[in-house]
Parts: structure tokens; sequence; C-alpha cells
């Protein structure tokens, strides 16, 4: 058999994320992964999930990582959704990204700050509430409720907070001169 040219091409930006963690190939193609800086094991390991635990729960990972691992779950997000704005362009029924995104938000915010347990996202009277104010809504399934979009939003809160901080510390620094 002669060599094809079918080797995929390395170097996407999504695998960055893999230069943290030690990865071990499974069988179905996809790879265990092991943080470089804690203990923490994943019997699969899914670059969202991955992000995620660098931006959020490592509590071994150097400050710089974090935060850009933090930046890119804050912003990160919406500029993948822009693509699959220009595929449902077309379709009346469906919701653009952006504003799916801005609904999700001020969910997971209600949700959070109310107290109100994430398994009720999934309730065929929450469902029916939801979509007769907008029929193209679909409400996130409880689990995406409570990791990717609870990860996104304390990711932005978070960024906020050190934005605050810092325009403290500049005040601060301008009261000395
Ligand atoms: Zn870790």
């Amino acid at each position: 058999m002669s060599s094809t040219v079918s080797e995929v091409k390395r170097g996407r930006k999504e695998s960055h994320v893999w230069d943290h963690y030690i990865k071990e190939p499974l069988d179905s193609g996809h790879y265990t992964a092991k943080c470089h800086y804690c203990i923490q094991t994943w019997s699969r390991g899914r670059p969202e999930i991955l992000k995620s635990h660098l931006a959020l729960y490592c509590k071994e990972v150097p400050l710089a990582i974090k935060s850009e691992y933090m930046e890119m779950l804050a912003i990160g997000s919406t500029s993948t959704n822009r693509k699959q704005k220009l595929d449902t362009d077309s379709s009346a029924a469906e919701i653009d990204a952006d504003k799916k995104d801005r609904i999700d938000q001020a969910l997971i915010r209600y949700f959070v700050c109310c107290g109100i347990p994430f398994s009720t996202v999934n309730h065929p009277y929450f469902i029916d509430f939801v979509q007769s104010l907008c029929f193209a809504y679909n409400p996130p399934k409880r689990s995406s409720l409570s990791t990717t979009i609870l990860n996104k939003e304390t990711a932005i809160v978070l960024k906020k907070i050190k934005e605050e901080l810092k325009y403290e510390e500049d005040l601060t620094l301008g009261n000395l001169f």
C-alpha cells in the first residue's frame, strides 16, 4: 500500500488545551486525560470540560494559564456560534446563536440566584412556559445547564470582578501621584 495524503494536519486551536494534560488513547478514538498540575483524571477528556477545569477548578494550575482559559471561556463560545448563525439564517423558525446565548445566560442567572434546582429545566411545564414565550427556544438540558453554561457564566463574572479590582488598583495608584 502506498502512503496517501490522509494524514491529519495538527495544530487546531482546540487541541492546545491538551498541552496541559497527559493523554492516553482509547479504542473509541477518544482519549483519557490527566491534569498536568493536579491529580484530577477523566475517563474521556473533552476539550470543553478540560478548558473549564483549567479556568475554574484546578487548584494547582499557574495563574497565567488559568487567566488565559478563563478569558477563553468567557468570550470563546460566541465566536464558534457565529458560524452556526450563517447556517441557520435561512430558517425563520430558528433562533440565532447570539440570542440563544443571551437567553441561556439569563436562565442560568435566574436558576442560580433563586436557588432553583437545575432538574426543573426539563420539566414539561417549564418547557411549555418558555416555548409559549419564544417557540424557537429550546431550554438547555439539565446537564449542560449545570456544566457548560454555568461554567461560562462563572468565567464571565470572575472576569468582571478581576476588571473591577484592576480598576480600583489603578485608582489607588492614581491617588498616590
Ligand atoms: Zn488540574
